[in-house]
């Protein structure tokens, strides 16, 4: 008997395109099929599927252990794979207030100007600590 399959739900189907950045999850050709990893069309759990090519579509579809090229276990690592860089291409580092206008630095900046407050902080502190003393004493 022939599993009858249901529709993958519009939000799902969007959801699995925008974080495949709409690009196959192992080569990055457009993306052309949602692919149900365990084979089962009914299964519309976002788990089970991955945004692929037609040629990895093939790939992933073929039987026999032989021929059988993408098993679901490689599909989902290149998939987690493939959604954290979409991910890390994304990210938008901190914004700053300037003066006049708002400005983009990268995560690293942010952490350095950081770093820099808190030497800053910390080089007061022993300022006004040493003022209520002689400094020619020190
Ligand atoms: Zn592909």
């Amino acid at each position: 008997m022939k599993s009858r399959r249901t529709k993958i739900p519009k939000d799902v189907a969007d959801d699995i395109q925008f974080k495949s950045d709409l690009v196959c999850v192992v080569c990055e050709a457009p993306g052309d099929h949602i692919h149900h990893i365990d084979g089962n069309s009914s299964n519309n759990d976002p788990d089970n599927q991955v945004l692929l090519c037609f040629r990895h579509h093939d790939a992933a579809t073929l039987k026999g252990s032989l021929s059988r090229k993408l098993s679901s276990g490689v599909l989902r690592k290149y998939r987690e794979q493939h959604y954290k860089k979409v991910r890390q291409k994304r990210y938008v580092p901190p914004v700053i207030k300037g003066s006049k206008k708002l400005i983009q630095i990268s995560e690293e900046v942010f952490f350095q100007l950081t770093m820099d407050a808190l030497v800053c902080i910390e080089v007061e502190k022993i300022r006004v600590y040493f003022r209520r003393y002689d400094w020619k004493l020190i």
